[in-house]
């Protein structure tokens, strides 16, 4: 668990500026959803909290420590992917265990956590299986399985759900939301979906071109949007 501190944070490639300083205070266990249309930065954003990108200005704290130029692998943060991540070739405690791997921690510490991450996500019986043998809501616990091993301090989604169908998406939705309530981690989950957004959030970050329109709980959003464009893209009538 870590408070995370977006302070001014933007992002240029090259002449192309696409973070304009963004600024996002999230503490302890907070479960927070950035959300906004395709090509508004979330996953730039997201990547340059990750360390996967280098930040053009500003600061990102982790329990008020600036990691700005912490590689990935120092941050204690784990990021989830979309299911299709997975390593087709390795099984699933093998997936799950890569990163420890990695890192040279022993087979026994790495079978202990990957064997408690299992637990966690009914994945137990599933461990000498590879990723084609299980369904998609089993490839998706799998990576999520990845990040949990690692018992990271913040865990970050981008759209980990968009290429599940709808019924698997709403079942997904519930089991990362329960996975929060046992891990008590704070995670920031990326999505372009409000749907998504307005039922997982304890508070939402909606994105337009690069900036922070409005942040507020899901209530707040929906009953005082900031504008037309959060009022427009949260679905209540302005
Ligand atoms: P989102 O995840 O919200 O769909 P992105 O963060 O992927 O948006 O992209 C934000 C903007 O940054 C887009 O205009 C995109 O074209 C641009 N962009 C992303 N990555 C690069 C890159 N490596 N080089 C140049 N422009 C990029
Ligand atoms: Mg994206």
């Amino acid at each position: 668990m870590a408070s995370m501190n977006i302070v001014n944070v933007g992002k240029a490639y090259g002449s192309l500026t696409v973070i304009h300083g963004v600024s996002v205070e999230i503490p302890d266990g907070e479960f927070v959803v950035l959300v906004g249309p395709s090509g508004c930065g979330k996953s730039t954003l997201l990547r340059m909290v990750a360390g996967l990108e280098p930040i053009t200005f500003g600061d990102i704290r982790i329990d008020g420590k600036v990691v700005n130029d912490l590689p990935p692998k120092d941050r204690d943060i784990a990021m989830v992917f979309q299911s299709y991540a997975l390593y087709p070739h390795k099984t699933v405690a093998q997936n799950m265990g890569f990163a420890l791997k990695m890192r040279g921690e022993t087979k026994a510490d790495i079978e202990g956590r990957v064997r408690k991450a299992a637990e966690i996500l009914d994945l137990v019986p599933y461990l000498a299986r590879y990723p084609r043998q299980l369904s998609g809501g089993q490839r998706q616990r799998v990576a999520m399985g990845r990040a949990i091993v690692r018992d990271p301090k913040v865990f970050l989604f981008d759209e980990p759900l968009s290429n599940l169908d709808a019924k698997l998406r709403v079942q997904m939705r519930a089991e990362i939301k329960e996975l929060q309530r046992r891990l008590a981690t704070t995670m920031i989950y990326v999505t372009h979906d409000q749907v998504e957004a307005m039922t997982m959030a304890d508070r939402i970050v909606v994105l337009r071109d690069g900036r922070v329109e409005q942040i507020g709980s899901p209530l707040t959003l929906y009953d005082t949007p900031a504008n037309t464009f959060v009022a427009g893209f949260i679905g209540s009538p302005s």
